[in-house]
């Protein structure tokens, strides 16, 4: 019976589990055997740190009833050691002993470039895009996404409520640290005022102009969607000396937060602005039917690719279309930023 493995790795996203079942699925419907492997590339060198096996053998019984619950059963992990050679070199043994025709790596960009090198070692892998923030070019959704949108729209919608009965605009800080995806969807689909992406430099007081603006129009509850990468691209603001004369709790050095961008434009707008980040609820949430149609679609390619004998490949979706690519060619691709979006929405 041909074998092949699966592993998580990165951060978690929802829609993994729903991948891990989809592999173990398909993988049955054409007679081969999944082993599990725990803790990303840390179970490939026996450096997972938990009480169980790294490596075992997969029970469809029991990954079925994983497919819509968020986080990952096989767990995740980052592996530094993973970006020694030598090291990799003895995952892609440990890998040829398990005696497997390839692996299923779900996972962002950075393990992806573990799959890459160990598809130069001989080991096929296909990877399937997971991860939360969508910074990955080749494909229009990656597992995670769209759970998150939709857990940060819910949250918008609840701040709202309490925004419109105080009169108190509120900051929304959400996950993109290096991508403004999650942040603008979550702007767009609630018709949030101002949204703030590292992929633009801003500044405190075209904010600050555009918020009291809207307040004077009317506009009390006006909300500000924050990545929580966008700090970086914010320009040169002493966050410090702007605020400590008002008694605000800041120190010397301190990097601009959601706190304190609340802080400070309520300083420069007198509007009372409030900031909730949403933080881990993101990864938390129950994967969407969108997420998990991905995976479904995902997790079946992935395995029908490595049974055909073919690895350096991902999967991703574009226009509705699951498909697949070379992983050296996907991993090449830049990004394109919406910034007619942006723009929409900051000018509304
Ligand atoms: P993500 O997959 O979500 O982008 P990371 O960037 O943290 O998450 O990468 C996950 C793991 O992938 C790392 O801990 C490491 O084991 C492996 N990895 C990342 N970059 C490389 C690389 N350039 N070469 C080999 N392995 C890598």
């Amino acid at each position: 019976m041909p074998r092949i493995a699966v592993l998580t790795s990165g951060g978690d996203s929802p829609g993994m589990n729903s991948a891990v079942t989809s592999v173990a699925r398909s993988a049955a419907y054409y007679g081969m055997s999944l082993i599990g492997i725990k803790r990303g590339y840390n179970g490939l060198l026996g450096l997972s740190d938990g009480p169980e096996d790294d490596i075992f053998e997969m029970n469809l019984d029991t990954v079925l009833d994983l497919a819509d619950l968020p986080g990952t059963y096989l767990r995740t992990a980052r592996c530094t050691q993973f970006l020694d050679p030598k090291v990799r070199e003895e995952a892609a043994r440990n890998l040829k002993k398990l005696d497997v025709i390839g692996l299923v790596v779900i996972g962002g960009d950075g393990s992806f470039r573990g799959a890459q090198q160990l598809c130069n070692l001989g080991i096929p892998c296909i990877g399937i895009p997971g991860t939360i923030d969508n910074d990955l070019p080749y494909t229009e959704l990656t597992l995670g996404y769209d759970t998150a949108v939709n857990c940060d729209v819910n949250a918008v919608r609840c701040i709202r409520a309490t925004s419109r009965s105080h009169d108190r605009p509120a900051v929304v800080e959400v996950m993109g640290r290096n991508c403004g995806d999650v942040a603008l969807a979550t702007a767009e689909a609630t018709g949030s005022e101002i949204v703030l992406v590292p992929e633009m430099e801003w500044s405190i007081d075209d904010v600050a102009a555009r918020l009291s603006k809207l307040v004077s129009s009317g506009n009390t509850r006006a909300t500000i969607v924050v990545a929580e990468g966008a700090y970086a691209s914010m320009k040169s603001f002493d966050v410090y000396g702007f605020l400590k004369p008002y008694g605000v709790e800041v120190y010397e050095g301190q990097k601009m937060n959601a706190k304190l961008l609340a802080s400070t434009l309520t300083k420069k707008t007198h509007a009372e602005v409030r900031a909730t980040v949403v933080g881990y609820t993101q990864r938390g949430c129950q994967p969407t039917a969108r997420d998990c149609s991905f995976a479904l679609e995902a997790g079946n390619m992935a395995v029908a690719r490595l049974r055909s004998g073919l690895g350096n490949q991902v999967v991703g979706t574009r226009n509705n279309r699951t498909f697949h690519t070379s992983m050296d060619t996907a991993l090449c691709e830049t990004r394109s930023f919406k910034e007619s979006l942006y723009n929409l929405i900051n000018s509304l």
